[in-house]
């Protein structure tokens, strides 16, 4: 049954890049999905990242923040471009994305790689390795070295410039994303895998002693621990052993983009992060990719995935996210192939960003 008067006001930072083209696309999708369920959503589109800079001259402006933050969950693009790299000020679009994350207290992020039966092919390991690998890397994003202080540059005893960051995590850093890692695995296969370098570095040495007593909340979790390096050699060796990976935010940065590849596109990936209260920041992992933007060739079914991610995490809409799920797969069943995950076999059509999100549409509402 649904009841007509669930209204959800949803932010929509488009950014760069392609970032425009797959929100126009996500946003279709949650239109659709919603009412079919009886959700309203209001939408407010603001400026980040590049787009922000050059209206404002900062990447995220006040208002953005405030209109994100005021919101029931915020759906994001992309963030970055060539046009802003040597940006003489040092004010880069993706500082814009570390201070949106902070100012949403977002400090979990979710990011899972299926290997979708209809893709098994685009993966780049062998079919037998990737069939079936299902996992979900849970990184830690508002802590570690991204954000630890002091960093900056400087000069040495030589007088030679010096750039420097610092490795920080607080043991209440650690206990939440651990506690966020341990109940998704509990909703998964109960195993999790906790990554990190105790061997070498002292914040990972906290870090496992921490993930060690939270375990004992959760005797039903089955835990392991590994170094990175043989995390990242694991991965693609035999990906099928992971459920849920636990990790902090660097680590986690490179071990769900090395994920990606073994699913066979960045452009189908979608992720969740959620913080203790207020909204949910939902965005594809992918970046701007400013090499095709414009050009109507991206793949929007990363953006989408994390707009079904927005309506299950962000507002326990498990039903309208299960239609948007269900049309993603029924679309490739048909056959839609946008370039990056287009490979050459009966049935196979190659199409665009916007004929995608037609066929999306199309399948969501079949009388639409
Ligand atoms: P950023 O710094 O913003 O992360 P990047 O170039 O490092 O940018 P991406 O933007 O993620 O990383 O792009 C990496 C490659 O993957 C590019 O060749 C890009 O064209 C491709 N790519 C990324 N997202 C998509 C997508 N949604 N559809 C198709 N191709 C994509
Ligand atoms: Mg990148």
């Amino acid at each position: 049954a649904t009841s007509p008067s669930r209204r959800y006001t949803i932010t929509l930072l488009p950014g760069d890049g392609i970032g425009p083209e797959v929100i126009s696309v996500a946003k279709n999708a949650l239109q659709l999905a919603g009412s079919l369920e009886g959700i309203e959503f209001g939408f407010k589109e603001m400026p980040v990242g590049g787009a922000a800079l050059d209206l404002t001259g900062v990447p995220l402006p006040e208002e953005t923040l405030s209109a994100a933050k005021k919101s029931d969950a915020v759906l994001l693009g992309a963030i970055g471009g060539y046009k802003w790299d040597n940006n003489e000020k040092h004010l880069k679009p993706e500082t814009g994305l570390l201070q949106l994350r902070a100012g949403l207290k977002v400090f979990a992020n979710l990011r899972p790689a299926s290997v979708l039966s209809q893709l098994v092919d685009a993966s780049t390991l062998k079919k037998e390795v990737a069939e079936g690998v299902d996992l979900m890397v849970v990184r830690e994003l508002t802590g570690g070295i991204y954000f630890g202080k002091p960093r900056g540059f400087g000069s040495n005893e030589n007088g030679e410039e010096i750039g420097f960051n610092t490795e920080v995590y607080a043991t209440y850093e650690i206990d939440r994303i651990a506690r966020i890692a341990f109940e998704t695995a509990q909703k998964r296969r109960g195993k999790l895998c906790s990554v990190d370098k105790a061997n070498v570095l002292e914040a990972s040495m906290l870090w496992r002693k921490r993930v060690m007593a939270i375990a004992s909340e959760y005797p039903d979790v089955e835990l392991s621990h590994m170094y990175v390096d043989n995390a990242a050699m694991q991965l693609v060796r035999n990906p099928k052993q992971f459920d849920t990976i636990v990790t902090n935010n660097i680590f986690g940065d490179i071990l769900s983009d090395e994920a990606s590849m073994i699913t066979g596109s960045i452009g189908m990936l979608p992720s969740a992060s959620l913080g203790e209260a207020g909204p949910g920041l939902f965005e594809p992992i992918h970046g701007s990719a400013p090499d095709i933007a414009g050009q109507d060739k991206a793949n929007p079914l990363a953006t989408v995935l994390s707009a079904a991610m927005l309506l299950k995490y962000g507002l326990g809409e498990e039903k309208a996210a299960q239609r948007i799920e269900t049309a993603v797969l029924d679309t490739l069943n048909r056959g839609f192939r946008t370039g990056d995950i287009y490979s050459e076999s009966e049935g196979n059509k190659l199409v665009g960003c916007k004929e995608m999100g037609k066929e999306l549409v199309k399948s969501i509402d079949p009388v639409v």
